[in-house]
This record gives C-alpha cells, sequence and structure tokens, in this order.
C-alpha cells in the first residue's frame, strides 16, 4: 500500500545499504530508472496485464490473493502471510506478486545477507554521529540521547517471535561486524565532547547473536524456518558465544572506557542448557561476563509470559527455562558477592493469552519474588504472526 499511496516508481525494503550501492552503480552505468526491476528486496507496481520481468535466479513467483480479499477474507490475510514470512526469511526466496486495484506489485527476493566487509563499510562510513542541523533548534531528541554513545555490533535477528517485526524488516540471518570495525567506533565514541566513559549499549536486535549461524551453510541454504530457536534450538546453529565475550572484554578494557552496558535484550533461552541442549561452556563465560561487568544492578530479560500455551503462539520456550535462567543467574550473583535484580519483561493480551493466563502469571512471578513493574499490553504491528492472528482470528501455520 505504501507504493500504491506514495505513487513512488521504486520500493527498497528493509535495510538498503547494498541495494543503494547496486542502484547506483547502474545508474551510474546508464541503465534507466524505469528498467531497474529485477534488484533484489525491491518492490514496484506494474499494470496488471503486463509481463512480470524475467529473472534467473528467481524462477518461481508466489501468487498472492487480491489485497481487496483481505477485507471480505480474513483467511486469505493469514495464508498469504505465511509467503510472506517465508519468503523474507529464506536464502533462496521466491518473488511474490499480489494484485491490487488495477496494478500488480512485484517483490522481489531480499538481498543476500550482508558479508562482515560490507556491513563494516556501512559502520566505517565518517558519519558525524551527531542529528541533522535542522533539529539543532528543537532541544535535546529524547531517542538520540538513548543511542548516542551505544554501539550496534550486529543487525538481524533469527529468534522469529510472533510479536516481533524485526527479521520481517532486517531479515533473519546475521550480519556481524567485525572486532575491528567495532572498536574503531568505540575509540571515536571515546573522543565525543559530552563523553563521560560510559558506553550505553554493546548490542543489537538480541545482544546476544553476534556471529551466530549455521554450522552447514548448504543446510540454511534450504531452510524455511522462521526462527533457529523455536520451538527447539535449531542442531544445525552454532550458539557459540566466545566472540561476544571477547568483544565486552576489550571494549570493558579500553582505558577510557569506565563501563559498557549491555543493554539490549539478551536471548536468555540461549544461555541455559535445559534449553540451548547442546550449548559449549561459552554460554556460561558469556553470562559471567555479563553480570560482572555490563549491567548496573539489574538484568532486564524478557520471558514474555508464563503460561506455555500462550509462548507457544509467541514463539518463546517454556517458563520452566527462565527459573532455570534466574537461578543461574542468582548463583552467579552469590559467587561474586553481588545483589543485582532481574527485572523480568511480560507482553499481556497476545493472541491466545486468557484473563486466567494473566491471573497466573501475577500469581507465579509474585511467589518468585518478582514485584513486576515491565508488562506490555500487546500492539498489534504490521507484518507479525500475531497481528495477522489478531485481525483474522486464523493462526497462518495451522489456520486454527
Ligand atoms: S537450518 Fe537451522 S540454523 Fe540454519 S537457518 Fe534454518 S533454523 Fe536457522
Amino acid at each position: 500500500m505504501i507504493l500504491v499511496d506514495s505513487k513512488a516508481d521504486l520500493l527498497v525494503n528493509g535495510m538498503g545499504d547494498n541495494l543503494l550501492r547496486e542502484i547506483l552503480a547502474l545508474l551510474r552505468k546508464g541503465v534507466p530508472f524505469s528498467s531497474l526491476k529485477t534488484i533484489a528486496q525491491t518492490s514496484y507496481l506494474q499494470a496488471l496485464d503486463q509481463e512480470i520481468p524475467k529473472n534467473k535466479n528467481w524462477p518461481k513467483t508466489i501468487t498472492l490473493s487480491a489485497h481487496e480479499t483481505y477485507f471480505q477474507d480474513k483467511k486469505a490475510y493469514a495464508v498469504n502471510f505465511k509467503h510472506v514470512e517465508q519468503e523474507s526469511n529464506k536464502l533462496k526466496a521466491h518473488r511474490i506478486v499480489q494484485p491490487v486495484k488495477t496494478w500488480n506489485a512485484i517483490i522481489n527476493p531480499p538481498f543476500y545477507t550482508m558479508t562482515e566487509n560490507e556491513i563494516d563499510q556501512s559502520f566505517d562510513l565518517p558519519d558525524t554521529r551527531l542529528p541533522h542541523p535542522k533539529y539543532k533548534k528543537r532541544g535535546p531528541i529524547p531517542v538520540y540521547e538513548m543511542i548516542k554513545f551505544s554501539i550496534n555490533t550486529h543487525r538481524r535477528c533469527f529468534g522469529g517471535c510472533s510479536f516481533c517485526t524485526i527479521s520481517a524488516h532486517q531479515g533473519k540471518f546475521i550480519a556481524s561486524r567485525s572486532k575491528k570495525s567495532i572498536m574503531k567506533e568505540v575509540d571515536k565514541v571515546t573522543e565525543m565532547p559530552d563523553f563521560k566513559g560510559y558506553i550505553s549499549d554493546l548490542g543489537g536486535p538480541s545482544a546476544n547473536i553476534y556471529g551466530l549461524k549455521g554450522k552447514v551453510q548448504s543446510i540454511c541454504d534450504r531452510c524455511v524456518s522462521p526462527s533457529c530457536i523455536h520451538p527447539v534450538v535449531c542442531d544445525n546453529l552454532d550458539t557459540d558465544h566466545s566472540a561476544m565475550t571477547q568483544i565486552y572484554k576489550e571494549v570493558d578494557a579500553h582505558p577510557k572506557i569506565k563501563k559498557a552496558f549491555v543493554g539490549s535484550g539478551i536471548q536468555y533461552d540461549l544461555l541455559v542448557k535445559s534449553y540451548n541442549k547442546k550449548a559449549n561452556d561459552s554460554i556460561d563465560a558469556y553470562m559471567e561476563q555479563v553480570v560482572t561487568r555490563h549491567i548496573s544492578g539489574r538484568l532486564k530479560v524478557a520471558p514474555e509470559h508464563t503460561s506455555d500455551e500462550t509462548l507457544k503462539v509467541m514463539r518463546k520456550p517454556s517458563f520452566k527455562h527462565f527459573h532455570n535462567f534466574k537461578k543461574k543467574y542468582d548463583d552467579l550473583n552469590k559467587k561474586h558477592d553481588l545483589n543485582q535484580e532481574l527485572i523480568p519483561y511480560f507482553i499481556s493480551s497476545t493472541p491466545n493469552c486468557k484473563e486466567e493466563d494473566m491471573a497466573n502469571l501475577a500469581a507465579e512471578t509474585k511467589d518468585m519474588g518478582f514485584r513486576l513493574e515491565q508488562v506490555q499490553d500487546f500492539t498489534p504491528t504490521p507484518m507479525t504472526v500475531a497481528t495477522v492472528i489478531y485481525y483474522s482470528g486464523y493462526h497462518p501455520y495451522t489456520m486454527k
């Protein structure tokens, strides 16, 4: 609908760094803008009777039900969504076409995952790290204040949580920066005039997925799963946390850093062996590093709910694993003579969550000694499974 409403010639979906390079290279070669029809991760409109341009990399095209059907047939909306989510999360995806009014919206498959070198190039650009000067007279910008001393170590997320849209706009396969590029940015932040020695966040969509990927790439190449860690941690996923721990230690040892916080959410399920069954000891070293060096008195973690039935629809693991995580956290605090809090985050009213589930959540967390301060009510967000269920009444994968 963005294309229809805006009348734009071309829409670049999601993170556009590589695409922009490709588009500009083609334009520089003299290719007319109107011929840019087969660039990955772009969309455009064309007349219904016009032939869809051929591309040898995308031999198959999936045609969705027309946009207008959504208003009468909510089932069709749910069916369409499954295609969109699966193709967004595949390495070798198909092209999607959807009729809308008098056009076909042509949605080309996602671009390949950025290589380390490419993502470094983007982050190494000589930007000022400052808001646009046009905001100068408007006073402090709250979101800028929050991020100005934070470092993004990677992009994308393979969690596939049903209420989250990150993989829809960034993708599932993690693109991580090199340690050199991260440390270069740390140096740059320490030179900022009002820097007082504190990095507010060393992280990404989830903090502890930096550098994680499949052990056998050819298996990932064929994968259609929207999550690498739900309903179980994939056997092919290498969850070694050593590279992250090493980066945290180096940042921590930087002479101009007093403390580098890990403010991004931690995928706690990867840190307990009851869930991440084949994990090696690197998860323990990572957790010890975070608990002892990178939090300030409290760690915020999002189990999201206590009801296993609700958690299943959220694509989150059973709450019993959070109990194990809490024990590990408490033990580490005891070992290091620390008295830090664990702050759990929850979401109420997601699809399949009933009133009694919320009552049980209140009772169970009270029994665990928590005084809840972080409960968000579900907000339907475009392009998520939860919102499709909320709107259509159908789960797009089970059609129940
Ligand atoms: S094969 Fe496993 S690790 Fe690879 S993308 Fe699929 S779920 Fe993720």
